[in-house]
């Protein structure tokens, strides 16, 4: 029996949370260890100095402890209970100081006074600690404190990982996802999660298309997979940046920069199947990779499905976006919407009419109301009837005039206006009535 998706979420959660991961280091590469333990993964390294568009790979962030201590020698800040307490990036310090000399390197959240705040600072050189308000308030301001972080700054590599499944239309899509945050879970555990099982679901299916997953520290890695691999990238047709997909919210959903490509319309497609009116977010050039993706260097369309999307939820880049606030049910809820998506997305082959010269004649077929000039004209009793029947002829033209082997399912929705799946319907009854040919692969 194959292992259920919210057990292997639960996993995952479990493994990975813990690490303290940043842009480069220790923690990134062992974070991708354990994904690579799911999946097949080509683990890649970017050396630190090697420019990468209009960015510099930084030099590596390796952190192995960190605290504030009293003048009793008593821990009041500590790594070891949560990373989030040191600055991500932080240069090493071991220094004594004053509470007026420490205040202006700590930070906290007023307006949420139990959270540790998660702060960067990966390219200005510099260190601190982030603690939750209660905290910083009973700190003694006549006290002196030890000040130790004990991290390195210095030239190594950026990682990235990456997996493709093949498929036969010649057609690629892209996942990304990021992999940089330490110990929260809907940003973002829940993301690379979700490629995971993404990924195994593919895997068992007999793929159309070729998906291309990418694991990378977000912005810099982005960019550097567009670097390393921009030729190939500029030939993807579309792609999902996977995160904050995992929380105990409502269903958003952020499109891409078309607003009106085929991936948005699979992703509304599926959300009205499910009768869920997601959160909807138009396009900005703000949030995750998107910006990389869809630079006008590559434009590649990306969109994604959120589950308490960043920026938006109190637990946001805080401690409280732990473990009870994300799980794998929630993590693999989201995982089933984007697996309908892929379906829908599965379904778009090009299709050729058998008839090409001129227009069928759809009575002989009785695909046609035999009383004709009903249809534009429907009586008052009969009306959303044959309103029905008009629908379905004026698809079936529009299927017919469209099947030359170059539009698929997703271009006659976009020229028509009508839903993917009542298309889809009607174009399995011209397929049973002998009218049209599925292309089965086009790469060839
Ligand atoms: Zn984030």
């Amino acid at each position: 029996m194959t292992e259920d998706n919210t057990h292997i979420a639960d996993r995952l959660l479990k493994r990975l949370f813990p690490i303290c991961r940043s842009i480069t280091g220790p923690g990134l590469r062992q974070s991708l260890e354990i994904l690579g333990d799911e999946i097949p993964l080509n683990i890649r390294s970017v050396a630190s100095g090697e420019q990468v568009f209009d960015w510099t790979i930084p030099d590596e962030w390796t952190i192995r402890d960190a605290y504030v201590a009293n003048s009793k020698g008593e821990r009041v800040i500590d790594f070891n209970s949560n990373n989030l307490h040191v600055v991500n990036y932080s240069v090493p310090i071991d220094a004594c100081m004053t509470f007026e000399e420490l205040r202006p390197h700590l930070h906290t959240l007023p307006s949420q006074p139990d959270a540790i705040p998660y702060r960067t600072s990966y390219y200005k050189r510099t260190w601190g600690f982030c603690l939750a308000q209660r905290q910083f308030d009973v700190l003694d301001r006549d006290d002196t404190y030890t000040v130790v972080i004990d991290s390195d700054l210095s030239p190594g590599e950026l990682n990235y990982a990456e997996a493709r499944l093949e498929g036969t239309s010649g057609r690629e899509y892209l996942f990304s996802t990021y992999l940089c945050h330490p110990s929260m879970a809907n940003d973002n555990l829940s993301g690379p999660i979700t490629a995971v099982l993404l990924y195994k679901a593919l895997e068992k299916m007999d793929r159309h298309h070729t998906y291309r997953f990418v694991f990378v520290p977000e912005t810099i890695g982005a960019i550097a997979y567009l670097a390393r691999n921009a030729e190939e990238m500029r030939r993807i047709h579309g792609g999902f940046v996977l995160t904050t997909c995992g929380g105990t919210g409502a269903f958003g959903y952020k499109e891409t920069f078309q607003g009106d490509h085929m991936i948005d319309r699979a992703i509304r497609q599926v959300f009205c199947d499910r009768g869920i009116d997601p959160i909807h977010y138009p396009f900005r050039p703000d949030g995750s990779d998107e910006r990389q993706y869809s630079s006008p260097g590559f434009r590649i369309p990306v969109a994604t499905i959120t589950k308490d999307k960043y920026y938006e939820y109190d637990e946001y880049h805080t401690s409280l976006d732990d473990l009870s606030f994300v799980n794998g049910a929630q993590i693999s809820e989201s995982a089933e919407l984007y697996k309908e998506v892929l379906a829908i997305l599965e379904s778009a082959r090009t299709f050729t009419s058998r008839i090409p010269n001129g227009e069928v004649q759809l009575g002989r077929r009785g695909l046609y109301p035999s009383m004709g000039g009903g249809i534009n004209q429907p009586a008052a009793d009969n009306a959303a009837n044959d309103r029905a029947v008009g629908d379905e002829v004026d698809r079936i033209t529009w299927l017919m005039f469209l099947a030359d082997g170059k539009h698929s399912l997703d271009d006659v929705a976009s020229k028509s206006g009508y839903p993917l799946t009542a298309l889809q319907y009607t174009l399995d009854k011209l397929i049973e009535a002998d009218l049209i040919d599925m292309e089965t692969d086009h790469s060839t």
